[in-house]
């Protein structure tokens, strides 16, 4: 195989930090135990280290405490469980035409029983119309879900000012944090977010298969469990146990998952956290400015093109050419891998101009080289003028 060039990190993160695959490893073939199903070392082993991972994950989060913290098979999974878990018929929800379809497809359905949305506006860079977003954000409404950054173009929203006008109006706030979380500062606390749902697989630098969904008190109270089952605690009951995080984690726990999980959380730790955000923004500016020196030949680059408003995803329209063939082309020819198309969000298309021809999207990670970049430029050069 020629030289491969990965420039999809917002699609999952590769490679993983280092230690996840040993972790994992190590849990299926050292460990081996389910948590709180067994009374023997190794069970209590396995549910030791699982609270280690919830602790931590409430210390970078800012979580209430480690048992609002919430093991999910991913995002999807987490927003869907808030999503149907507090909206009932009759219920209004905003929400912004930026979200993914993992918050667009399940408010659709709730649509479809009754619920309202509310769409909150956003300019053609997919920013949040604040203003108008302010006067849109009502006490009547039960729950607003607002994505941290587009997974289409890397906008930012302003999460702080939302979350503070959501807390005067008495609005839960659900934060999308698939495309933030990692290198970008999150604390529930200050940033009045009710509920925080996360993959492990993007920025974090864990395995697939595995989320995170940390909750307020406030939120977990106002949520039906989405799924019922087994917790191995309170077995005489019918019902869901009435405590977290049992309440809405039933079934065996994605173990392996976890275990990696936690490794990359170690890893992250052992960083300088500050410099490494630095250096990724300072990766996303020199990407915008590579790719923007080809405005005149024919390649828009979307989004608001400053990397202190963004994260480090970046999409471009070939605006004479096909956006699948360049793709095609980049990797064919290249090796570098990108991802085309609608990116599961076909609204935040039609905000920014790029619906329905999509666009190529290349997003870095703490592994991308500036040299990488540089190799980029040359392709895009290639495929555009060549
Ligand atoms: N929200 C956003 C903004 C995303 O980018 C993604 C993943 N593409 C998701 C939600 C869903 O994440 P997952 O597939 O890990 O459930």
């Amino acid at each position: 195989m020629g030289k491969s060039c990965y420039f999809d990190n917002a699609a999952t993160s590769f490679p993983k930090a280092p230690g996840v695959a040993e972790a994992m490893t190590n849990y299926l073939t050292q460990v081996g135990s389910n948590v709180g199903r067994g009374d023997y070392q190794s069970a209590y082993a396995a549910a030791e280290r699982v609270l280690e991972v919830r602790e931590k994950l409430c210390r970078r989060f800012g979580a209430p405490d480690p048992r609002n913290v919430i093991f999910t098979p991913g995002s999807t999974y987490g927003l869907n469980a808030v999503l149907k878990g507090v909206l009932r018929p009759g219920d209004k929800v905003a929400a912004s035409p930026m979200e993914h379809n993992a918050v667009l497809r399940p408010l659709t359905q709730l649509e479809q029983a009754g619920v309202e949305i509310v769409w909150l506006p956003c300019s053609h860079t997919g920013e949040l119309l604040l203003d108008q977003a302010a006067e849109l954000l009502t006490p009547d409404l039960k729950l607003c879900v607002l994505t941290h950054a587009s997974n289409v173009c890397g906008t930012r929203m302003p999460i702080e000012a939302v979350g503070r006008l959501c807390r005067e109006r008495g609005i839960l706030f659900c934060v999308d944090a698939a495309q933030s979380a990692g290198f970008v500062p999150l604390d529930m606390g200050p940033m009045e977010i009710d509920a925080l749902a996360m993959p492990a697989h993007k920025g974090l630098l864990g395995p697939q298969g595995l989320g995170v969904l940390l909750l307020t008190d406030a939120m977990a109270e106002a949520m039906e469990p989405l799924v019922s089952g087994g917790t191995g605690s309170r077995s005489d009951l019918l019902e869901m146990p009435p405590f977290l995080p049992d309440r809405l984690e039933p079934g065996t726990l994605n173990l392996p998952g976890i275990y990696g999980l936690g490794a990359a959380l170690d890893w992250w730790e052992g960083q300088d956290q500050a410099a490494l955000r630095h250096r990724e923004e300072r990766l996303t500016g020199h990407l915008i400015a590579r790719l923007a020196e080809y405005e005149e030949d024919g390649l828009r680059v979307l989004g608001t093109r400053d990397e202190k408003k963004q994260v480090g995803v970046v999409s471009v329209d070939f605006l004479e050419k096909d956006n699948a063939e360049c793709a095609y082309r980049l990797e064919r020819d290249f090796g570098i891998q990108t991802r085309c198309g609608l990116h599961c969000a076909p609204l935040a298309h039609k905000t920014l101009g790029t619906y329905p021809q999509g666009t190529v999207r290349f997003s870095v990670g703490p592994f991308t080289r500036f040299e990488d970049i540089d190799y980029v430029q040359g392709a895009v050069a290639e495929i555009l003028c060549g």
